[in-house]
């Protein structure tokens, strides 16, 4: 049995009256990936976000390997970290955003530097050899000292890529990675993500790529309204849905 590397205990979360997540529960194990599908609205980025607690929980609990994120234990009750340590908690989460989010005024090699030396205190020179490495593991090799205004954005998202892997992640999130790129980049992006998948590295992608999940997903989990409502091999939910609501989602996105 793959060790659990990320749990996800009754997640619940409001926003105004409105419940967004209602219990969510998701086991993911080491080298797993696993496809989150789901309508728009149905709280597809509330939960990444609330994995590395960008958005607090109101209800239940995340844990990477055995390690409560977000909290800590004082007195018997449950008490909210400081941003010194949900930092470094965050630093185990490599999240890859469906807008670049790079730094506009830092190179692509910068950029993956930026957070290895600022958060990790990594040795600057050896924070650049592994960038190197990463934008060329990523297809990025001569693009190194470009600035984001000049890379296209399939080329800004492998940026993304690179420096999400810089801090060593335990678990990749993806939020719907290539819905904002022209459709001619979609398939080098979708590529990184592959091999990176073959490398065995821990992965939740939140996409609507179909082709995608049917080729690299170990497991799909379709979620509506705020609920798991089926999950399964990529085989089992996509081929042959057994929820009235995962049919009729699948009939809009092929
Ligand atoms: P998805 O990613 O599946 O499209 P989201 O998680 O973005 O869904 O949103 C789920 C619901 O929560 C939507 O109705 C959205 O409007 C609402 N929502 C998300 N974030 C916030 C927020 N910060 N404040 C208020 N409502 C929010
Ligand atoms: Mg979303």
């Amino acid at each position: 049995m793959a060790e659990t590397v990320l749990s996800l205990r009754d997640i619940h979360k409001s926003f105004g009256g409105q419940e967004v997540l209602r219990g969510i529960d998701l086991d993911v194990t080491e080298g797993e990936v696993v496809c989150l599908l789901g309508p728009s609205g149905s709280g597809k980025s509330t939960l990444l976000r609330t994995i590395n607690h960008l958005e607090p929980p109101d209800g239940g609990a995340v844990f990477l390997r055995d390690e409560l994120i977000g909290y800590r234990e004082a007195n018997g009750k449950l008490v909210e970290l400081t941003d010194r340590v949900l930092a470094r908690q965050r630093a185990k989460f490599g999240m890859v955003f469906q807008g670049f989010n790079l730094f506009p005024h830092l190179s692509a090699l910068e950029n993956v530097v930026e957070a290895p030396v600022l958060v990790k205190r990594e040795d600057p020179e050896q924070a650049r050899a592994r960038a190197r490495e990463l934008l060329a593991s990523v297809g990025l090799a001569d693009r190194a000292d470009a600035y984001p205004r000049h890379l296209s954005g399939g080329q800004q998202q492998r940026v993304a890529i690179a420096r999400a892997l810089a801090m060593s992640p335990a678990v990749l999130l993806f939020d719907e990675p290539t819905s904002a790129l022209d459709p001619e980049l979609v398939g080098e992006v979708l590529e990184v993500m592959r091999r990176l998948a073959a490398r065995g590295m821990t992965m939740l992608v939140v996409t609507h790529e179909i082709g995608f999940a049917k080729d690299v997903a170990d497991r799909v989990v379709f979620l509506d309204g705020g609920v798991v409502v089926e999950q399964g091999t990529a085989a089992e939910v996509l081929a042959n849905p057994r929820r009235r609501r995962t049919r009729e989602f699948l009939t809009h996105v092929r």
